[in-house]
C-alpha cells in the first residue's frame, strides 16, 4: 500500500514571522493519527532556513518550490538543487503550472531540473495537468502523456522510488473549482498506466497526488480514490487549521 503524502505549497507567501507562527501552530495541534502519513511544507526560498529550524522537533519535511539545473555557476538569481539539499530540503516541486505558464518552462527544462534534483538527493514532486481548453477539446490524455514523457525523460527505473507526481489540472489551481473525485481518479489512473509503461511494476509504488483547490470539505472524498495518494495543497496550506484538517482527512482514509 502507498503512503498518503500531503504537501503544502506556500507559493510566494510566508514572511519569517508567518513561517514561525504557522509551523508552531502545526506542531501545537499535531495528532498521533498523523503518524504514517508523509507530510511536507514548501515555503519560499527566503523562509527555508527559518522553517528548517522551526521544524527540528516535528515530523514535517521541508521542500522547495523550484530549483535550477547544475550545481553552481553564472546563473544570476537561480538556486541549485545541491543548495536546497544542503539547507535541509527533502523535496522540490518541479514543473508547477505557474512556472510552465508564467515563466514558460517547457518539459525539456523540467526534465533537466528533475535530473539535477535527483542527483542532489532531493525528491522531486513533478506537477502535470491540462488546461480547461485542453480538457474541453478532449486532449487531456494527450497533454498528460506529453508531460509525463517529456518531464520524466531524464529518469529511469532506479529513480522511481524518489519521484512523486502531482496531477494538477490547471483549471482547478487557485480557482476554487476542484476536480470531482471521479475526474481526478480517471486522470490519475491514466497517469499510473503511463508510468507503468515507463517504470513497469514500480508504477504501483509511485505516489500520485491530486492538487487543485483541495479544502477540508473535499479532501476525504478525493483521498478515498484508489489512485489519489494525497494532495499538493496551495491556499489551504497557509492556515494551520485547514492544513491540519486536510491531513486529518488523509489519516481517516488510511485508518
Ligand atoms: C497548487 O498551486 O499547487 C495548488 C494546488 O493550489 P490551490 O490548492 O490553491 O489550488
Amino acid at each position: 500500500m502507498r503512503t498518503k503524502f500531503i504537501c503544502g505549497n506556500w507559493k510566494m507567501n510566508g514572511s519569517l514571522c508567518e513561517t514561525r507562527k504557522l509551523i508552531f501552530q502545526l506542531g501545537t495541534d499535531w495528532e498521533e493519527s498523523f503518524d504514517g502519513i508523509e507530510i511536507a511544507i514548501c515555503p519560499p526560498f527566503t523562509a527555508l532556513n527559518e522553517a528548517k529550524l522551526e521544524l527540528e522537533d516535528f515530523k514535517i519535511k521541508l521542500g522547495a518550490q523550484n530549483c535550477y539545473i547544475g550545481n553552481r555557476g553564472a546563473f544570476t538569481g537561480e538556486i541549485s538543487a545541491s543548495m536546497l539539499s544542503e539547507i535541509g530540503c527533502t523535496y522540490v516541486i518541479l514543473g508547477h503550472s505557474e512556472r510552465r505558464t508564467i515563466f514558460e518552462e517547457r518539459d525539456d527544462l523540467v526534465a533537466r531540473k528533475l535530473r539535477s534534483a535527483l542527483d542532489a538527493g532531493l525528491k522531486p514532486i513533478l506537477c502535470i495537468g491540462e488546461t480547461d481548453a485542453e480538457r474541453q477539446k478532449g486532449d487531456m490524455e494527450e497533454v498528460l502523456l506529453r508531460q509525463i514523457v517529456g518531464s520524466l525523460a531524464s529518469a529511469d527505473a532506479a529513480d522511481a522510488a524518489n519521484i512523486t507526481i502531482a496531477y494538477e489540472p490547471v483549471w482547478a489551481i487557485g480557482t476554487g473549482k476542484t476536480a470531482t473525485p471521479e475526474q481526478a481518479q480517471e486522470a490519475q489512473a491514466f497517469i499510473r498506466s503511463e508510468l507503468r509503461r515507463k517504470f513497469g511494476n514500480l508504477a504501483e509504488t509511485i505516489i500520485i497526488q491530486y492538487g487543485g483547490s483541495i479544502k477540508p470539505e473535499n479532501a476525504f472524498e478525493l483521498f478515498s480514490q484508489p489512485d489519489i495518494d494525497g494532495g499538493l495543497i496551495g491556499a489551504a496550506s497557509l492556515s494551520a487549521d485547514s492544513f491540519l484538517a486536510i491531513i486529518r482527512a488523509a489519516a481517516s482514509v488510511k485508518s
